[in-house]
């Protein structure tokens, strides 16, 4: 069971470090055709409008948004999770390509820039939970994306209360800024967060996206049809 991950740019070796971390294969994927030899898809963190140049450079869109449809397990971190939102708001936004299949509108560097990046304690979610450990987990956002609102079918796993100091990008549109922003979700196969675990000790969430691509290599061998005298 290899589990891919994008290698474009970004902290794709650290995700591919996480999971050798817990036992598991990480494949770095660079080509549309590499896509067919994994089970599952991790976007890291990193610089989305870059990340979507070289996508687009490698013309690798079509075969993302096809492995996302086809239901595959698809995490995007940080800039993956940008990369993954049907709808992007927030700053230099405009023009840039997104895979979507996720239904939530994103603010980009929703907490303010670089050096407004900060890390915190959140509420360990019921999923995490079932993989033991502390009853919170440390998260590192940097420079990160905030999901504004969710479409019905996804499930709101964590959100931050951001810290009053910090420098919230305000655009007309977000007149309303909420006190609590979504962190993390989940909508059937897609599953996104704000924060980089790669960067912490904390392997509790890939152990989760590992036990998300096991069903579907379960669900894939069960649905394999031996024909009769075969
Ligand atoms: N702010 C970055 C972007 O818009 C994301 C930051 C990250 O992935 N750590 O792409």
């Amino acid at each position: 069971m290899a589990v891919g991950v994008l290698a474009l740019q970004g902290s794709f070796n650290e995700h591919i470090a996480a999971l050798r971390r817990i036992g598991a294969r990480g494949v770095e994927i660079r080509k549309a055709e590499q896509l067919q030899n994994v089970t599952s898809l991790i976007i890291p963190g990193g610089e989305s409008t870059t990340m979507a140049k070289l996508a687009e450079l490698n013309n690798l869109f079509p075969a993302l948004r096809e492995f996302v449809k086809m239901g595959k397990p698809v995490w995007g971190t940080c800039a993956g999770l940008i990369f993954l939102a049907d709808r992007a708001t927030g700053q230099k936004i405009g023009g840039q390509e997104l895979i979507g299949g996720l239904d939530c509108t994103v603010h980009r560097n929703f907490f303010g820039s670089q050096i407004q990046s900060f890390e915190a304690e959140l509420l360990v979610p019921e999923i995490v939970v079932k993989e033991g450990g502390p009853p919170s987990f440390r998260a590192v956002f940097i420079r990160a994306p905030a999901i504004l609102e969710v479409g019905p079918e996804v499930e709101v796993l964590a959100d931050v209360s951001y810290p009053s100091d910090k420098n919230v990008s305000q655009e007309p549109e977000d007149a309303e800024v909420p006190k609590k922003a979504i962190v993390a979700v989940r909508q059937r196969n897609i599953l996104a967060t704000a924060f980089h675990p790669e960067l912490t000790a904390d392997t509790r969430w890939h152990s989760y996206f590992l036990k998300m691509t096991a069903e579907v290599d379960n669900e894939a061998s069960s649905s394999i049809i031996i024909p009769y005298g075969g």
